[in-house]
């Protein structure tokens, strides 16, 4: 049987991706099916670590007129109510999972410690991270490859609505060209939107490649893990 690629993976869902169609909250079909393709990857003896965004319920920029740390808060605990979706689903299928949040809750998770995360990891536990850095002004992009670079992962699997990066909107413009590869300093100098530009400086910094595809297709989170040729990679 063919081996997975990677030992030790950060898995970044946005937010919208686990509302399906509905663009909008938590469509359950769509959770339980990203969670099956995790635990095929589990079950393949990958350490699995997971950032959630929160885009299907608040995005801090939307709260036009609101201060904007207040409105990254309430950013920050919609990406609770998605872990906790995600544990849940994960949970059912027998996947040992764990949420660890960046600000303290702990009647509903364990608080973020990096030695915790990773010792779950080891003893083939899946972590999720939620509540983002804990700090306003950032993503959970940023987070991902904070967390990722913490804990030694291999790459971050970017998980999107579209399946790569492409040199413009291709929901705008249909000769859109997609890329198979690109660097980091590309991605930045042709400011393109795989990640905020945050999160793209601290993975070139810490030389994390990403890798950008679509979650159309849960089973891609499965190609990517193997390997297989799918989406843009982004590295040095
Ligand atoms: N957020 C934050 N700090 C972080 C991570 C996230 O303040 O470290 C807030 C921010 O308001 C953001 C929201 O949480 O808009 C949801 O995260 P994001 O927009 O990255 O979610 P996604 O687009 O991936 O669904």
């Amino acid at each position: 049987m063919k081996k997975p690629k990677y030992k030790r993976i950060m898995l970044k869902i946005s937010g919208e991706a686990l509302a399906g169609d509905k663009g909008f909250g938590l469509d359950q079909p769509t959770i339980n099916a990203i969670a099956e393709k995790v635990k095929e990857c589990y079950d393949m003896g990958v350490e699995i670590a997971i950032v959630v965004g929160g885009g299907n319920f608040w995005r801090g920029r939307t709260g036009e007129g609101m201060d904007r740390s207040r409105a990254d808060h309430m950013g920050m605990l919609a990406t609770v109510i998605n872990s906790l979706a995600l544990l849940d689903a994960l949970e059912h299928l027998g996947v040992e999972s764990r949420v660890q949040t960046a600000i303290e809750m702990r009647q509903i998770a364990e608080p973020y410690i990096r030695l915790k995360a990773a010792r779950h990891l080891e003893k083939g536990r899946v972590v999720i991270f939620a509540c983002g850095t804990g700090n306003p002004f950032f993503s959970t992009d940023t987070t991902a490859a904070l967390r990722a670079a913490e804990i030694d992962a291999e790459v971050i699997l970017l998980a999107k609505k579209v399946d790569g990066v492409y040199d413009s909107d291709p929901n705008l413009n249909p000769d859109a060209k997609k890329f198979d590869s690109l660097s980091f300093i590309d991605v930045l100098n042709k400011g393109l939107g795989v990640m905020d530009s945050t999160a793209t400086s601290l993975c070139m910094d810490n030389n994390i490649p990403i890798l950008v595809f679509g979650l159309n297709d849960p089973e891609n989170i499965k190609r990517a893990v193997m390997g297989e040729e799918i989406g843009t990679l982004v590295s040095r």
